[in-house]
């Protein structure tokens, strides 16, 4: 019949009287009970947790595997008390967890308690737990059993400490930068207004020195006196020049959707007159459309299209060409020019300020425009960098964040 009998038989004079009861009911009970057990056994030494069943009534705790591979204590299964437990709680936050254990024991307004307090490892030093647990209660309400889970987050609370350590650290820096970058251009300001009135003082003494004395000069004095009005004049310039790069990344403007092939547009129509002189072909691609500031973008292709048609090789026709192509995250254009070329070990040289390849009654200029261009690509979360052929020309690359 496919069924659990309890046989019991007893004798009596006249023979056996044998009673069957079916137990089938009773047993199906107990092999569901083993399984279950079994399957929580399990699921507490597959866990990283320490899983507790605390049973209220009798102040009984069990404890899984989870308590010794984690906190090191031995717990022998039944025989520990919730003492056991909240003895090993920091003692600056034992009262806080107690008190909150027990508000969820005793409100009967929710059933589940979270708490993250530190816990005594067996070797003395501390973890980091989360804590949660869930109470079961009787038909009245009563909380009488309590089964959760400890889950060591010293990991988490060491990387976030060290976080906010890297964080405290990283605002200082940008803090500290922010005075040093603002006394910077004090600094450049008032060189520069200072420095210019002594310096309009010796040109203009110089001119009148010339003037006056015209006669009595020889030519050799009228020379040196250019000499100085020419050396006065550049100092003016490299003054200025400093004065503009100590400003790069100040946006006076506002942020605009600015179509680049209008800025290009505009350079171009602003060196006409170099362009013609030097019979110069431009070719311009597709250029896209950016949010950005505009004068500062005014500023990098002004500098590298001015380089381009400065450094040209003589008795060639110049070509100069601006193209963009688009990546996953930057815009990357180019500057590409068939002038004089770099010598390779000048190519990183170059973008540092004042920093010139050539004397300057070759070409003019002060070294200013490249450090610029980079200080503002630098400033916009781009990169800039050159690749060339001395005798065949250049082509200045750059990228901006899209
Ligand atoms: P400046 O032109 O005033 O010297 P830049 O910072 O613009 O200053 O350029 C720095 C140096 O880089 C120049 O002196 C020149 O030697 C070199 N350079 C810049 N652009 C080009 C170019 N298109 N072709 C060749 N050399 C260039």
């Amino acid at each position: 019949v496919n069924k659990w009998f309890e046989v019991s038989a007893y004798p009596s004079e006249s023979g056996l009287t044998v009673y069957f009861r079916d137990v089938t009911e009773r047993n199906k009970t107990q092999e569901a009970i083993l399984q279950s057990n079994d399957r929580f056994k399990k699921v507490s030494e597959a866990t990283n947790d320490a899983i507790w069943d605390w049973d209220i009534i009798s102040d009984t705790l069990f404890w899984g595997e989870g308590f010794k591979t984690l906190f090191g204590h031995e717990m022998k299964e039944n025989q520990s008390s919730s003492f056991l437990w909240s003895k090993n709680i920091h003692p600056d936050d034992l009262d806080d967890v107690l008190a909150s254990l027990f508000d969820v024991l005793e409100t009967n307004s929710t059933n589940k308690w979270e708490k993250e307090y530190r816990y005594l490892r067996s070797n003395g030093t501390y973890a980091f737990v989360i804590d949660r647990g869930m109470a079961i209660r009787d038909a009245e309400g009563k909380a009488t059993r309590m089964v959760g889970a400890m889950t060591d987050i010293t990991h988490r609370k060491e990387y976030e400490e060290s976080l906010k350590i890297l964080n405290e650290n990283l605002e200082k820096q940008a803090k500290d930068l922010a005075i040093s970058n603002a006394e910077l251009e004090q600094f450049a300001y008032v060189a520069s207004h200072d420095l210019q009135e002594p310096l309009r003082m010796v040109t203009s003494f110089l001119t009148r020195l010339e003037n006056k004395y015209d006669a009595q000069l020889d030519e050799k004095a009228h020379q040196y006196i250019h000499f100085a009005v020419d050396g006065a004049k550049r100092m003016r310039q490299i003054i200025l020049d400093l004065l503009q790069f100590s400003r790069v990344g100040r946006h006076e403007d506002d942020l605009e959707v600015i179509e680049v092939q209008e800025i290009v547009a505009e350079v171009v129509t602003l060196q006409k007159k170099i362009i013609e002189e030097k019979q110069a072909n431009i070719s311009i691609g597709d250029l896209p459309t950016l949010q950005t500031f505009r004068s500062p973008l005014l500023q990098i292709f002004h500098n590298l299209i001015s380089n381009a048609l400065k450094y040209t090789q003589e008795g060639r026709p110049s070509f100069i060409s601006i193209t963009c192509y688009s990546t996953n995250t930057h815009w990357q254009f180019s500057v590409e020019d068939n002038g004089i070329g770099i010598e390779p070990e000048y190519c990183d040289q170059i973008f540092i300020i004042f920093q010139r390849l050539h004397q300057k009654e070759e070409y003019g200029g002060t070294g200013i425009g490249l450090a610029i261009v980079k200080k503002i690509i630098d400033n916009m979360g781009g990169k800039i960098w050159v690749e060339s052929v001395p005798g065949e020309g250049s082509a200045f690359y750059f990228t901006l964040p899209k």
